[in-house]
């Protein structure tokens, strides 16, 4: 035991570095994939008046049953399907891994991806196996397969679109996943609404496959806090008990309900920012020396002849914030630009212009 003046906590919590995002807020904010425009004023409308006119002073229904049947009504989910929402999908990944994960469990996390499955892994005391990625950063479906299996895996991470490449598997291979591998299989859909597939039709075969989503990305509200997780009813009555009681506020239930049946009003400015991805891609790769990633997510990674963490800390000096990917494996001259709006796409490309010119 170190000699420290709180002997109760835990070493691993004790070295680990706080997760950390850089706050940005005095200038161009391009590296939490948030969205650049807020909810339509109308939607905004209904969601205060019902939240004005709700019972505060009591609990949430804490098995959701409004919410779930509200949810499978705007999704046309299937009836062996079954939802369940928290504060983030962020808090279902840990109520998953507490659900899966035994002491030394194996937990397979392909990389590069989002940071969060293996940091979460270890506070459950499981262990991430972490699988390199292929020369083009995707994914390879046979080395996951086979660490599974060698490790007698638990659970197996997959980010669909992934962060931070914006790259997506075919649904043949999350198929093959789902069929050969004895462990769950959670599909990250957090990006899905901008790549216009998802893989419920997997969940709804298989029962070893769960699909992860969040209100943060595709439906404009990272500050609302709202993710829900979908698999079989089975699979998510054994998860949700799991999470702490009353795990979705009063709020953010009656945000998600009006968010869920009004989401074809969202259809037009989701377009809109995927016509504006892909003009952000276009520009990016005439920048000199720059290498684009197809996305199909609200962010693009782009790999630039600067390390990732020098280009960005000269960005941050003209108050343009993007993420800083030197990090990952594959990607130590990475970085990734969130979507902004077309003027903000501007100004960034302009100012990397400058910078590549200038090297
Ligand atoms: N999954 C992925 C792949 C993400 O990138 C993020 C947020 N960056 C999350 C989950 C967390 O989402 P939430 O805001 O719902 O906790």
């Amino acid at each position: 035991m170190s000699s420290n003046a709180m002997p109760y906590l835990r070493e691993d919590v004790r070295q680990l570095a706080p997760y950390g995002v850089s706050p940005g807020t005095d200038g161009i904010a391009l590296q939490r994939n948030e969205a650049p425009f807020e909810l339509p004023e109308p939607i905004r409308d209904e969601i205060l008046e019902r939240v004005r006119t709700a019972a505060w002073r009591r609990y949430p229904d804490s098995n959701q049953r409004d919410l779930r049947e509200a949810t499978r009504r705007a999704l046309a989910l299937p009836d062996s399907l079954d939802v369940v929402f928290a504060s983030g999908s962020n808090t279902l990944i840990q109520a998953i891994l507490t659900a899966c994960v035994d002491p030394g469990s194996a937990v397979v996390v392909p990389q590069p991806t989002f940071s969060l499955y293996a940091r979460m892994t270890r506070f459950a005391h499981g262990t991430p196996i972490l699988i390199p990625p292929r020369a083009d950063l995707g994914f390879d479906v046979s080395e996951i397969l086979g660490a599974a299996e060698r490790h007698d895996a638990r659970v197996i991470f997959l980010c669909r679109p992934n962060n931070p490449t914006g790259m997506t598997l075919p649904l043949s291979d999350i198929e093959r996943l789902a069929a050969e591998s004895e462990a769950l299989l959670v599909i990250d859909e957090a990006y899905a609404a901008f790549a216009g597939e998802d893989a419920l039709s997997v969940a709804e075969q298989r029962n070893n496959t769960l699909v992860l989503r969040t209100f943060s990305k595709a439906f404009f509200g990272a500050g609302l806090r709202i993710g829900y997780a979908i698999a079989q009813a089975e699979l998510i009555e054994q998860v949700s008990k799991t999470l702490a009681p009353y795990a979705l506020g009063l709020m953010a239930t009656e945000v998600a309900k009006v968010a869920l049946a009004r989401r074809d009003e969202l259809a037009k400015p989701r377009a809109q920012l995927i016509a504006e991805r892909d003009r952000l891609a276009e520009a990016l790769a005439t920048c000199p020396g720059v290498t684009v990633v197809p996305s199909h997510a609200n962010f693009v990674c782009a790999q630039t002849p600067i390390p990732g963490d020098q280009l960005t800390e000269r960005l941050a000096m003209r108050r343009l914030y993007v993420r800083d990917l030197s990090e990952y494996p594959g990607l130590s001259h990475g970085i990734r630009i969130t979507v902004g709006t077309a003027e903000e796409n501007d100004r960034l490309i302009d100012a990397l212009r400058e910078e590549l010119e200038a090297t």
